[in-house]
């Protein structure tokens, strides 16, 4: 169950996630974390979790350009590249359009998760199971991983 792209991701950084998705939240606004990584020979390794300057409100968020730029100095200087978007919805989880067409990553693998209810009502214990998780296809198409699937995708490890 793991492939050359298949995303490990530390669950203190699991946890660290939730910790900004819930304190965006609360204020009843929708928040985009990026998970930053490194290619190893087999696998990608999550290294951080950042938080973009964005605009963002009840069911939307948005990118803007300085942001984007800030975004590209640093990975080029940390020499990471962004593995998945994580980001919340007021209700349930689900690529939108908006979704689809704005979505920061962009490689073949790619992932995008969502997670519902402003991540009020999830833990790092049920981070796997209330998420819904999107991967770019070699067509350019956002797919909804399925749960036999997701172990592919991505693991939590310690
Ligand atoms: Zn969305």
């Amino acid at each position: 169950m793991q492939s050359i792209n298949t995303i490990f991701v530390p669950s203190a950084i699991v946890t660290e996630t939730l910790a900004i998705l819930q304190k965006v939240g609360r204020r009843r606004s929708e928040c985009v974390v990026l998970w930053l990584g490194k290619r190893d020979a087999d696998r990608i390794r999550i290294e951080e979790v950042y938080k973009p300057d964005q605009v963002a409100s009840r069911d939307y968020f948005r990118i803007p350009e300085e942001s984007m730029e800030k975004i590209f100095q640093k990975l080029r200087e940390q020499r990471l590249f962004v593995a998945a978007q994580v980001h919340t919805h007021p209700n349930k989880a689900f690529h939108s359009y908006a979704d689809d067409e704005w979505a920061i990553v962009r490689h073949t693998g790619a992932l995008s998760l969502v997670v519902p209810y402003f991540a009020k009502k999830t833990s790092a214990a049920t981070f796997g199971t209330d998420t819904v998780v999107f991967a770019l296809s070699a067509l350019n198409e956002w797919i909804e991983v399925g749960p036999a699937q997701i172990l592919n995708h991505y693991q939590i490890i310690p």
